[in-house]
């Protein structure tokens, strides 16, 4: 498949038929991943503003999870009914994109192969992936009981995470925009 051709196919997934995981089985999951990878290797000279964006988010998440450790023991330690039990989440193109521009170990399967089956990385522990590993849908949601705990228990953590999340919400369609303008394919994806 062709890089153009590789990079249509995964935007129309996402977008022709958002109702559809994209990259369902280990076969597509691995050609979006070799599109991509060497599409990065190809424009490596023009993606330095993608990867800045990129190095921007990292560093956003992982204040975001140090946030998020702070309430776990509250909230989903205790949680009754956890979300990831019913949550139709999955990794999007600017997911991977950022996972490959901060050069970090991307899951080895898409999260679910439908919207019936439950996310596969959800353990007895919780979620076994990283922060920066899992969709951002994932550490964008505060849930109700989240809230609650953030607003109470930690000074000034409803502004924080919510600054946060706007920021790297910002910074990942800086990110995406970047790459498209790097590599030449803007038309084809816009
Ligand atoms: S985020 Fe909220 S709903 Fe989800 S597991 Fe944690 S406490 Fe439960
Ligand atoms: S990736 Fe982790 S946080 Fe996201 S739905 Fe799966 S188990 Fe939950």
């Amino acid at each position: 498949m062709d890089e153009r051709g590789a990079f249509a196919r995964a935007h129309s997934r996402l977008t022709a038929a958002p109702e559809l995981v994209p990259w369902p089985t280990d076969r597509l999951w691995a050609e979006a991943r070799a599109a991509l990878g060497r599409s990065l290797v190809r424009n490596a000279a023009r993606l330095g503003p993608a990867r800045r964006h990129a190095e921007a988010i990292a560093h956003g998440l992982d204040r975001l999870a140090d946030l998020f450790d702070e309430l776990t023991p509250a909230t989903c330690a205790v949680c009754p009914d956890p979300c990831c039990g019913h949550a139709k989440v999955w990794l999007d193109f600017k997911d991977l994109l950022f996972l490959h521009l901060i050069r970090e170990p991307l899951p080895p399967h898409q999260l679910r192969r439908n919207l019936h089956e439950p996310c596969r990385y959800l353990g007895r522990e919780g979620c076994r992936l990283t922060r920066r590993s899992r969709p951002w849908i994932c550490t964008w949601y505060i849930c109700p009981l989240q809230r609650q705990v953030l607003e109470r228990d930690i000074p000034g953590g409803g502004f924080q995470a919510d600054e946060l999340r706007t920021r790297i919400k910002s910074l990942r369609a800086a990110m995406e925009s970047a790459f498209l303008d790097a590599v030449g394919h803007g038309a084809a994806l816009s």
